[in-house]
């Protein structure tokens, strides 16, 4: 399978009353046609704005991003109305992503109605295409968004994401606002979309469960850089990174004997405003040392597993 999407050293800045916030800084990323990249971190640590500016809700500061082998960085309008039909974005809170005043139906056809030449009667039947595609029943299509559960509301986020028929999908903690029965439903249903469609996603979480489901490759952000970034076995099986390890040690498992024990972060947190050189984790870590404060770049320490952290080796043993 070949790469949809290649990002090399992108960055987004925004400007602040205290200084230039570093968001996403100098990222690398690939996703293969047809795969799911789980995109981890804490709140704050840029994963959403990096998504955001993938598809094209903000411009890049800087950076390339390449879609289907075409530069696709720097867009002009017809350009991005081409773009758009190819990828969109599902958002965490279906309620304030749905316009209120708008019933299902006319929420799922928006798209439809606005970026193609579709006929009445043609976007009619795709509108009730894309509800059986996602389960919602037929007799919702008049209903307003605030008359569906939270699951359902969900549902139609992603109807109107598939309505173009895109390629890809940056699913933005689409599942974080939703009852845990109602999240495996979710999860299912895109998992089962992307075997019938073909779809390729980035899948933006701060849970490692629902990451651990649905992934099959994983980056670990920390403020604006990737810290780690492997396929899914090596991640769960063999975090590298002291802040992986961190985060792997907070999931529940279900033989209690089993549980590693929780390693609790201390140490205040990096401003992203106007950073220093040097590993962004330090004031946390317990293995930071005088040689932690040099620029730390993403090392491939073991076959297809990238690590931040020059300590690596030592604190793993390898
Ligand atoms: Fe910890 Fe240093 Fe590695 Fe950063 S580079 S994770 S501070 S050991």
């Amino acid at each position: 399978m070949s790469n949809l999407l290649e990002i090399e050293h992108l960055k987004k800045y925004f400007k602040s009353a205290r200084g230039t916030v570093h968001a996403v800084d100098d990222v690398n990323l690939t996703i293969e046609e047809g795969k799911t990249v789980g995109l981890v971190g804490e709140s704050g640590c840029g994963k959403s704005t990096l998504g955001r500016t993938i598809v094209h809700l903000q411009e890049s500061t800087d950076g390339v991003i390449r879609f289907a082998g075409k530069d696709v960085t720097h867009l002009d309008k017809k350009q991005m109305l081409e773009f758009r039909k190819n990828a969109q974005i599902i958002f965490q809170d279906p309620y304030s992503s749905l316009d209120p005043r708008q019933t299902v139906q006319d929420i799922i056809q928006e798209p439809l109605r606005l970026l193609t030449d579709m006929g009445k009667a043609e976007i009619e039947k795709k509108s009730e295409e894309l509800m059986d595609l996602v389960g919602i029943e037929k007799r919702l299509r008049m209903s307003y968004p605030h008359e569906l559960d939270g699951g359902r509301r969900q549902r139609v986020g992603i109807a109107r994401a598939l309505a173009l028929n895109p390629k890809f999908i940056v699913c933005d903690e689409p599942v974080s606002s939703l009852d845990v029965s109602i999240q495996a439903q979710i999860l299912n249903l895109l998992m089962d979309l992307q075997d019938q469609l073909g779809l390729t996603y980035l899948f933006i979480t701060h849970d490692m469960s629902v990451v651990r489901h649905i992934s099959d490759y994983i980056c670990v952000m920390y403020l604006g850089q990737m810290i780690e970034k492997t396929d899914k076995k090596s991640l769960f099986d063999k975090p590298l990174h002291p802040y992986t390890k961190a985060l792997l040690s907070a999931i529940p498992t279900v033989d209690i004997d089993a549980q590693p024990e929780r390693i609790q972060l201390k140490g205040e947190i990096n401003s992203p405003i106007d950073p220093k050189p040097g590993c962004r984790f330090a004031k946390r870590c317990p293995y930071a040392q005088h040689c932690c404060h040099e620029p730390v770049p993403l090392t491939e320490v073991e076959p297809g597993h990238f690590v931040a952290c020059h300590r690596v080796k030592e604190i793993n043993q390898l």
